[in-house]
């Protein structure tokens, strides 16, 4: 599907899922909740790693689920489980739990390719990105409560998510060349040691209730003994259908800010939108990178029905860096399409060859 046409479908999208919402989407924030303060996590620094917490401060129902689903051999010592700790962040499916083991060690990436776990690397490649259902079947192997039925739901994540992870990712490993040196260059990447998709965090109150499965973790250092723990969650229209809906995220992130984890909320129909404004508007917003959305071409648009070509006047959407392009037409600074603004640019250039 060329960018045009999915444009006009991701648009006519907005207009169909307006009737019946309270609220305008068109003209709505990106960001559409934040918490209020920052929360630092002491980084560790055992050299050695003495004690076996992953077994030790588990609960015992869930030393007995993980016993039932095979993982701990039957010969099994602490020795061998602690030393196969260190990378497993990288390695393996993220959760809760071995994130904080993680950080007790004191793990840090070795290099860009290890702020992203391995299997998510080619998320881009094929449209594929961790979903819900894996995060489910992980989740049950490691001991937390997962009812059957979970298991067997068509689970798959939305599209406005798929395109905020794609972004996501893309920005970090700095796939999106057309974003420009400012932000590919931009030193917040230094301080990221950690993102990934779909991670695991249980019920702090209650280890017999299915985890929590959050769209998108960012582990940013502060310093060299600090980190936050930022969540991004991409809510769709559904979410703002009835009370009980929005009452029930509430308490979730409560919860979850009871056990480190500052939750932000971004508009899934902006994500359909312009994925890569959304990620940079998150940035900034949880004072990541400073300044990031006035790096961006377009930044200026406040609204949806604003991402119109200045010279086909069709819908714009920009799901790869360069699907939205800046220029001077007709004196006049507009955006563009990516084809119109060639098409433009040769013609001009042409004249001046004449
Ligand atoms: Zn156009």
């Amino acid at each position: 599907m060329d960018q045009i046409e999915t444009a006009r479908k991701a648009h006519s999208s907005i207009r169909k899922y307006q009737q019946g919402l309270g609220f305008d989407l068109n003209s709505s924030p990106i960001i559409l909740n934040k918490p209020r303060h920052q929360i630092l996590h002491p980084i560790g620094s055992k050299s050695e790693y003495q004690s076996p917490i992953c077994l030790k401060t588990l609960s015992s129902e869930r030393l007995q689920r993980i016993k039932e689903n095979g993982l701990i051999p039957e010969n099994y010592n602490y020795e061998t489980i602690e030393r196969e700790v260190p990378g497993r962040l990288w390695e393996e499916w993220g959760d809760h739990d071995l994130l904080m083991e993680e950080l007790e060690i004191g793990w840090m990436p070795r290099s860009k390719w290890s702020r992203i776990p391995l299997f998510q690397h080619h998320a881009d490649l094929e449209g594929r990105s961790p979903t819900c259902i894996n995060a489910l079947e992980v989740a049950k192997n490691r001991g937390y409560y997962v009812p059957e039925e979970y298991l067997s739901q068509n689970n798959y994540i939305s599209y406005s998510e798929f395109l905020a992870y794609r972004a996501a990712h893309d920005l970090i490993l700095n796939h999106s060349l057309d974003l420009g040196y400012d932000i590919l260059l931009a030193d917040w990447k230094e301080k990221l040691m950690f993102f990934t998709g779909q991670f695991i965090i249980p019920d702090p109150l209650n280890q017999n209730k299915t985890p929590y499965i959050i769209d998108q973790l960012w582990v940013i250092r502060t310093s060299k003994t600090q980190v936050r723990l930022i969540g991004l969650e991409i809510d769709g229209e559904h979410h703002f259908q009835s009370e009980e809906n929005i009452l029930r995220d509430r308490e979730r992130d409560l919860r979850l800010a009871a056990i480190g984890y500052e939750m932000y909320h971004v508009a899934g129909w902006w994500c359909r939108i312009d994925p890569i404004r959304v990620i940079h508007e998150f940035l900034q917003s949880a004072g990541i990178f400073p300044d990031a959305v006035n790096k961006l071409k377009g930044s200026h648009l406040q609204s949806i029905d604003e991402y119109k070509c200045g010279i086909c006047h069709q819908p714009i959407v920009r799901h790869d860096d360069y699907w939205l392009q800046q220029l001077e037409y007709r004196d006049s600074i507009v955006i563009a399409h990516q084809s119109c603004g060639e098409n433009y640019w040769n013609e001009d250039h042409y004249d001046q060859l004449d």
